[in-house]
């Protein structure tokens, strides 16, 4: 069996899970790391694994099949994106949700005229939360949808409180408020605010002398980020930090509460929940299945930008569909 190439673009959090999740599919290989940085200044995890320029990328659209990209959504892909569509099949956790629409448009520019497909905005959310939203609204079309994030880590969150003056380092948990999910499970169709739906809650390290009432009023009043949130903050040595709140913990739940029925009166729950010691992992394990699932969809003449809702499962898959009728249906 000939192994599907794969190429990593971007070596942060998620091109390492990247890295490691293609371990665990035999049907496919690691032909190296892209990055900006000076290739010799990248340590990979499994030290075997080969490192290139970005510029080298251009020379190796015969030896790659699929790259997965892995920079940041807020100001590498919309570059990188377009760049990558115009030479390789790609999948993407772009995740600024508000500009899906123009990344798919200008992806679909580039892969189409290249014949190259490319799958944007995988991953969870984007990613396996549009899907189960998608399936449970198709088959319930009387009812309502709820997302909660959390409890995890949002990097965004915690990025915001380390820019504050005095604060050394920072982690952010968004924690959904149990009350709410319970009001959803029950059917209620609650109207939510923002406030009602998560709070957040901060672990702070000071540097030496910091002020503490002028941080703690700063964080909680911040717009865009606190404000609109009730919002614990603690303050903990660096010590604390490391010890306590390890790696990147996140998930979330998808409710939707649906009826059915002449008068509406039967209801059904379609829940999907996530609970995820390393949001980068899971984000990378999906990408890696929508990569499969690239590869074989260009193999049949699929070209052009995809989102996550227009594959159909079987492509996603390690195994024959004579296999999964035997396994799983
Ligand atoms: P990250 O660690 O900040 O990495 C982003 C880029 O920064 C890397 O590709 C890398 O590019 C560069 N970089 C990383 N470490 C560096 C360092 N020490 N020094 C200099 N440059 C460095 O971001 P991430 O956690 O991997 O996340 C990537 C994106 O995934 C996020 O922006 C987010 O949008 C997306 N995401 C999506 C989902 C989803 O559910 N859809 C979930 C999680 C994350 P170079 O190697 O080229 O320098």
């Amino acid at each position: 069996m000939n192994k599907i190439r794969v190429g990593i673009v971007g070596y942060g959090n998620l091109g390492k899970s990247v890295e490691l999740g293609i371990r665990q599919n035999e049907d496919m290989e690691l032909v190296g790391v892209f990055t900006r940085r000076d290739p010799s200044s990248i340590k990979t995890i499994t030290p075997e694994v080969n490192v290139f320029t970005m510029d080298e990328a251009k020379q190796m659209t015969a030896q790659v099949d699929v790259m997965v990209l892995c920079g940041g959504s807020m100001s590498d892909m919309p570059v990188q994106g377009p760049e990558f569509a115009s030479l390789f099949n790609t999948v993407d956790g772009y995740d600024t949700h508000a500009k899906i629409p123009e990344y798919f448009a200008a992806m679909n520019k580039k892969a189409a005229a290249a014949q190259k497909i490319c799958i944007i905005a995988s991953g969870w959310d984007p990613g396996m939360f549009s899907i189960n939203r998608l399936y449970a609204e198709a088959i319930l079309p009387v009812g309502d949808t709820y997302t909660f994030w959390g409890k995890g880590i949002s990097q965004g969150h915690s990025d915001a409180l380390r820019r504050i003056k005095g604060v050394k380092d920072a982690k952010q948990y968004t924690i959904p408020k149990e009350q709410a999910i319970n009001a959803v499970r029950r059917g209620e169709m609650p109207e939510l605010s923002t406030r009602e739906k998560h709070w957040r809650e901060c672990f702070v390290v000071l540097e030496e002398g910091a002020d503490k009432e002028r941080i703690e009023q700063e964080i909680k009043t911040m717009p865009n980020y606190f404000a609109d949130y009730d919002t614990e903050v603690h303050f903990i040595t660096e010590e604390e930090l490391s010890k306590d709140h390890p790696g990147l913990p996140h998930g979330g739940l998808v409710i939707h509460h649906g009826r059915t029925g002449l008068d509406e009166e039967h209801h059904h729950v379609i829940e999907y929940r996530l609970a995820l010691d390393s949001n980068p992992d899971f984000t990378a394990n999906v990408l890696i299945a929508f990569a499969r699932a690239a590869y074989r969809l260009n193999h049949e003449g699929v070209s052009g930008a995809k989102t996550v809702v227009d594959i159909a499962p079987a492509y996603l898959s390690g195994k024959s569909a004579e296999e999964l009728r035997k396994s799983l249906i």
